[in-house]
């Protein structure tokens, strides 16, 4: 069984008389296991499709379906990294990953328990007591990442999650976010990438959905069939 079922979703945004098409017709579907990075040109709708997947937008037609199961509202076992990393700024390291965990109804004293092995597992150790501001692009990248992880997800979104890097970080964080998937520790059965960088594209995930726009839609499907850093 797929873990994710796009069928023929639609998302049109605007009111009744001035409505727009993002997406149109998207039919997708993600495997138990699978790395499936999302690649088209801007406005296309990959971030659109993201918020379907995960239960954040309800589409004007169609359905998502999750372990076989119809989507209502938000997927609890699923959760996206932001390419902004979207972080407090007035909160440290640890407490940016601890809200995650309290506001899923963790206490307080487990929360800070988790975020601090968290923090550990994205190799922040050190920097708990940190803020957002005193790290660097690739470090709070990771910040993101290990608030995510909070979740313990199954299904792991990330939103162009090196576009703002620097090449160097980038390169370093694509190899990390690999490891984190292939190590076995976490409970992910699947990430989906949006992407519009074929090379990171082609070297992190298994295959590749290209989208095209007006109206944003599937075009084609690619599978890699390069020996794989996990195999
Ligand atoms: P991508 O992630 O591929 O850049 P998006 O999903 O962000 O694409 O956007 C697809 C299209 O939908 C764009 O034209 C964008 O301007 C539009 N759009 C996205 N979100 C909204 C919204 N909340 N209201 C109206 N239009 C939106
Ligand atoms: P940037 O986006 O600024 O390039 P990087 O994460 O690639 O950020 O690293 C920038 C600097 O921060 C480097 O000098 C790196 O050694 C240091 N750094 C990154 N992660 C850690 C860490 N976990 N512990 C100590 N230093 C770190």
């Amino acid at each position: 069984q797929p873990l994710v079922e796009v069928l023929r979703v639609t998302q049109r945004y605007g009111g009744k008389d001035r409505q727009f098409t993002a997406i149109q017709d998207v039919n997708l579907t993600i495997g138990d296991g699978e790395f499936v990075a999302l690649l088209g040109p801007s406005g296309c709708g990959k971030s659109t499709l993201l918020r379907i997947i995960t239960g954040l937008n309800r589409p004007s037609e169609g359905l998502v379906r999750y372990r076989g199961q119809a989507l209502h509202g938000v997927n609890p076992h699923a959760t996206i990294v932001f390419q902004t990393f979207a972080l407090f700024p007035w909160l440290t390291v640890q407490e940016n990953v601890a809200v995650a965990l309290q506001a899923r109804g963790v206490t307080y004293d487990e929360a800070q328990k988790r975020a601090i092995e968290l923090i550990d597992l994205v190799g922040l150790d050190g920097f708990e007591q940190a803020y957002p501001r005193e790290l660097s692009g690739g470090m709070r990248q990771k910040v993101g990442i290990a608030r995510a992880l909070a979740v313990d997800p199954e299904l792991l979104c990330l939103d162009e999650p090196f576009s703002a890097l620097d090449v160097l970080s980038a390169e370093t964080l694509r190899g990390e976010v690999l490891e984190l998937w292939t190590s076995g520790k976490l409970h992910i059965r699947a990430v989906l990438m949006v992407s519009h960088n074929i090379e990171e594209a082609v070297f992190m995930a298994d295959r590749i959905v290209v989208m095209d726009k007006n109206p944003g839609r599937v075009i084609t499907e690619i599978p890699i069939n390069l020996p794989h850093p996990r195999d």
